[in-house]
C-alpha cells in the first residue's frame, strides 16, 4: 500500500500461517444495498482465526442467551489475546469472548448441547449461510497445527476447568476451538458473512439475530475486538471490528457497510498492520464512524 513503510510480521507460531506471503492484500466492502466492491486478493481464502470468535459468540448467544454472560465478561482485557494472568484474580471468568480464554468458554457453552462434530458442522453451516457461499471450508492442516502447538490454549482451558468454568472435556472443547480458528474465508466471503451486523440482524429478509443483539455484538467488537489494541482501533477507525492473527479484520459500519480486509503482516498487538491502515484510510475518505452525528 502506498505510504506504508513496512507490512508488519506474519504470524509464525504454526507453519501454515508462517508461509503466507506478506505481500498479500485484499479488501471487500458489501454495502447495505447489496453491492460489493472488492480489490486486490479479495477472493483468496485465508485463515480467519480469531474473527471466528464473532460467529461463535453469535451461536452461543443463540443457544443460551444472556446466561452466557455468567461465564464470560464483556470488558476489554488490556492484555494479550492469550494471556492467563487475569484468570487467576478473576476466578476463571475470562474478560470477554474475543480473547482466547473467553472463546474457549464460548465453545464449552456450545458443547453443552452438541457434540464437537455437530458444533463444528453448525459453525460451518452458519458462516456458509451468512455468506451465501457453500464453498467455505475449514483448513484441517491449520486445525491440526493449532492442536499440536496450542500449549497456551491447553493451559488456559485446564486453568478454567480448575475454576469450574469449563464443564466439558478439555480436549473436546479445544478441538472445537481450533477448528473454528481454522475456518478459511476470503474477504468477499467474510464481508458477506458480516452483513447481519450492519443492519437489524436480518440478511436477505431472513432474521439471524434481533437488532438489539446485533448492536450488542457490535458493542463487544468495538470495545474488545482488537486485543490490547482495541482502544486504539476505536480511536483511529471508529467502527466495531474483529481481527485475527491470520491478518484479517472484519469491520462494520452500521446501516452502511460490512468490510473485510486481509494483509497477513501483523503489528505488535497481533493485528493486521496494513489492514488497520487501509480501514483508517477508508473511514477518512468516507466519513464512516459510529461516532458520526446523524440526522
Ligand atoms: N489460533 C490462535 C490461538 O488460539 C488464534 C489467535 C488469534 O487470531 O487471535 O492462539
Amino acid at each position: 500500500m502506498r505510504g506504508a513503510e513496512h507490512r508488519g510480521t506474519v504470524a509464525s507460531y504454526i507453519p501454515p500461517l508462517a508461509s503466507v506471503p506478506v505481500a498479500k492484500f485484499g479488501l471487500a466492502v458489501v454495502m447495505a444495498d447489496g453491492s460489493v466492491h472488492a480489490a486486490g486478493d479479495a477472493e483468496e481464502a485465508f485463515s480467519i482465526q480469531s474473527i471466528s470468535k464473532v460467529f461463535a459468540l453469535t451461536l452461543a448467544l443463540g443457544a443460551v442467551g444472556d446466561q452466557l454472560w455468567n461465564r464470560v465478561g464483556r470488558e476489554p482485557s488490556g492484555s494479550a489475546f492469550n494471556s492467563i494472568v487475569q484468570l487467576e484474580t478473576e476466578h476463571g471468568i475470562p474478560r470477554n469472548p474475543f480473547i482466547n480464554a473467553g472463546a474457549i468458554v464460548v465453545c464449552d457453552v456450545l458443547l453443552g448441547r452438541l457434540q464437537p462434530r455437530e458444533a463444528i458442522g453448525q459453525m460451518l453451516r452458519f458462516v456458509r449461510e451468512l455468506a451465501g457461499d457453500d464453498t467455505i471450508s475449514i483448513d484441517e492442516i491449520v486445525a491440526r497445527a493449532e492442536q499440536e502447538t496450542g500449549f497456551r490454549n491447553i493451559a488456559l482451558a485446564n486453568y478454567m476447568r480448575a475454576f469450574g468454568n469449563i464443564h466439558g472435556e478439555v480436549d473436546l472443547v479445544l478441538g472445537t476451538y481450533f477448528h473454528f480458528c481454522a475456518l478459511a474465508m476470503s474477504c468477499r466471503q467474510l464481508a458477506m458473512a458480516g452483513r447481519f451486523l450492519m443492519g437489524d440482524g436480518r440478511v436477505d429478509g431472513h432474521r439471524v439475530v434481533t437488532g438489539k443483539r446485533a448492536r450488542r455484538i457490535n458493542a463487544v467488537m468495538m470495545s474488545c475486538g482488537h486485543y490490547d489494541n482495541s482502544g486504539d482501533f476505536a480511536y483511529r477507525i471508529g467502527l466495531p471490528g474483529k481481527s485475527g492473527v491470520g491478518g484479517g479484520i472484519l469491520a462494520v459500519a452500521p446501516g452502511i457497510a460490512s468490510i473485510a480486509v486481509w494483509s497477513p503482516g501483523l503489528n505488535e498487538a497481533g493485528n493486521s498492520h496494513l489492514g488497520q491502515m487501509a480501514l483508517e484510510r477508508l473511514v477518512q475518505r468516507t466519513g464512516w464512524s459510529v461516532f458520526e452525528p446523524r440526522g
